[in-house]
């Protein structure tokens, strides 16, 4: 679901005063916390919205919208209009504001909604989106460790752990290694032979390095503590 405003006009009213222009009152949602509202004019210019005004009914009508029952609104225009321009800033889940204009309608009964953040597209498409920009040219590291082993017991290391040295033996040989480095192999930009364990304890490691030394485009890079290095 795109995060979105309901917005109704109550009323349009010449103002009271005599002078030019009209009044605005209704009510508005948010589907996130809001910040701010406003008018902006055809100069950019932006004039505040009186929110928060009690409105039980609208609370009672859409009970899932943060400050429901406070959701009256009320603006001036210059000049009478048919739509104006409507600004919000709202507050993100992840604490960040967020800013949309918009067009509202100054038609009074109709319930509007307006998208002011588009909604994020659907699994299927982030993993299409990832495809096409991998498609542009070689933009992962593969890092995986061959073994999960170490011949070292460095004491701020995992490896220093009892449990973690009573692990079952696991290992990657060179056909696994082929197998999984074959179904990324076109987005590969670097392969990095180690993450927690020690890359030189896994039985087919320089046959890994070699099978690598046959894609000259791919980077092999690995972390070690070089005890095993001939
Ligand atoms: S993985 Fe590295 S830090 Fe951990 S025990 Fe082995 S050499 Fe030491």
């Amino acid at each position: 679901m795109s995060e979105h405003l309901l917005c109704c006009i109550d009323r349009v009213e010449p103002r009271g005063d005599g002078s030019v222009g009209v009044v605005v009152d209704g009510w508005c949602l948010a589907s996130l916390p809001v910040e701010s509202l406003w008018i902006a004019t055809p100069d950019r210019a932006r004039h505040p919205v009186s929110q928060g005004r009690p409105r039980a009914d609208v609370g009672d009508a859409y009970p899932g919208y943060p400050d429901a029952a406070d959701a009256g609104i009320a603006f001036q225009l210059p000049v009478a209009a048919d739509e104006v321009t409507f600004g919000v800033t709202v507050k993100s889940p992840f604490g960040r504001t967020r800013t949309a204009e918009t067009t509202l309608f100054l038609e009074p009964g109709r319930v509007q909604r307006l998208d002011i953040l588009p909604a994020r597209p659907p699994p299927s498409d982030i993993e299409g989106e990832l495809v096409r920009c991998l498609d542009r040219g070689r933009g992962l590291m593969l890092r995986l460790d061959l073994v999960n082993r170490c011949n070292l017991r460095c004491v701020m290391c995992h490896h220093s752990d009892p449990a973690v040295r009573a692990r079952p033996r696991g290992e990657i040989g060179l056909a696994g290694f082929q197998e999984i480095f074959a179904s990324v192999a076109p987005w590969i930009r670097e392969v990095m032979l180690s993450c927690a364990d020690e890359p030189l304890v896994a039985r087919e490691f320089a046959e890994g390095v070699a099978y690598l030394s046959g894609f000259p485009a791919v980077a092999v890079s690995f972390c070690t503590n070089g005890m095993l290095l001939d």
